[in-house]
């Protein structure tokens, strides 16, 4: 037999796309994963191109959607609190504005926008639990589906989101440190970040301490 193109192509497709890729989306058993996650309903949403542009698109306006300065040219945080986009509960807002589009490319968000040209996910879950993860990558392999996963939404790419996509956010589950933890009661808070090439002990964890009690939160872990 003579090798012609369409073994190839009869190859590749079934190998190369495993998932389906008219998985009808709607109609899919939401309420069977809602039912295995821990708080249920509270922390399953459907992703919203609304909620997107409610929530995420007045902070990049405010800024008038700054423009990343190298090719392609995405539109990004320039000034803004990185913290504030990922409080948003709507759990879609990235640093990197454009990615909520294919290939980062921007559209202005007044504009009548194809379907074809978004990139968020269908739905997220906030896991809160190892199980609330478990149930989310099972029930997204049954049935054919894509997942993402989104810690702060920082990447450059926007490699935290993916089209139809079942989103695990990652923002509410615990952080752990079992090392290194720094004291902040009793240390002097600094006004600004040390701006030099060495830092003392002493500076970093005074800046920590600074940056965790403004955020109101307990603990900052710094990683690299
Ligand atoms: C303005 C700006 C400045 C930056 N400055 C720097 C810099 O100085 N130094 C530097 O190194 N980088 C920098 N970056 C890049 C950024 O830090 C990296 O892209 C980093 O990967 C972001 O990680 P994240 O988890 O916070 O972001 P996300 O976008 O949420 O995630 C990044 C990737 O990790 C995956 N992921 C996240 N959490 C998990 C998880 N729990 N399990 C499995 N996969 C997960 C996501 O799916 C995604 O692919 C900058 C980015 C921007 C926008």
């Amino acid at each position: 037999m003579h090798f012609k193109l369409h073994h190839l192509v009869a190859f590749i497709i079934p190998t190369v796309i495993p998932y389906a890729l008219d998985v009808d989306l709607e109609a899919l058993p939401w309420d069977h994963l809602i039912e295995l996650l821990s708080s249920e309903a509270d922390n399953f949403h459907f992703a919203s191109q609304d909620a997107w542009a409610d929530q995420c698109v007045p902070i990049f306006q405010r800024e008038g959607f700054p423009v990343w300065n190298r090719p392609p040219y995405k539109r990004f945080l320039e000034h803004g609190s990185n913290y504030e986009l990922i409080e948003q509960s709507n759990g879609l807002c990235a640093d990197i504005f454009s990615c909520a589009w294919k290939h980062c490319e921007f559209h202005h968000p007044d504009e009548e926008i194809d379907e074809d040209k978004w990139n968020l996910p269908y739905v997220f879950v906030h896991p809160l639990s190892v199980s609330d993860i478990t149930a989310s990558i099972t029930f997204a392999r049954e049935h054919g589906i894509g997942m993402s996963v989104k810690a702060t939404g920082h990447n450059y790419v926007g490699a935290s989101t993916d089209k139809d996509s079942l989103m695990l956010n990652m923002r509410r589950y615990t952080k752990y440190s079992s090392t290194s933890l720094l004291q902040c009661s009793g240390v002097t808070l600094r006004k600004t970040a040390p701006r030099k090439e060495r830092v003392t002990t002493e500076e970093l964890r005074s800046w920590a301490c600074t940056v965790a009690k403004s955020r109101n939160t307990k603990a900052v872990l710094r990683v690299g």
